[in-house]
């Protein structure tokens, strides 16, 4: 399990075994306080969204 903080807000932790676990671990978090990034207007900006938080993921201590 990994611990991630929500990385728009930083202020919401969540636990996970895997990104895709992560994701949905946020998804709620998101549609509540992170509208705007949840309503997609573009592919170009989810996808921008999903790189960061990819990244964000595999940078987190996986020990
Ligand atoms: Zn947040």
């Amino acid at each position: 399990m990994v611990r991630m903080a929500c990385i728009d807000c930083g202020t919401v932790f969540f636990e996970a075994a895997s990104l895709r676990e992560m994701l949905t671990a946020m998804m709620p978090h998101y549609f509540e306080a992170h509208k705007d990034i949840m309503a997609g207007e573009s592919s170009v900006s989810r996808d921008a969204w999903m790189e960061r938080f990819t990244s964000a993921f595999n940078a987190l201590d996986h020990g």
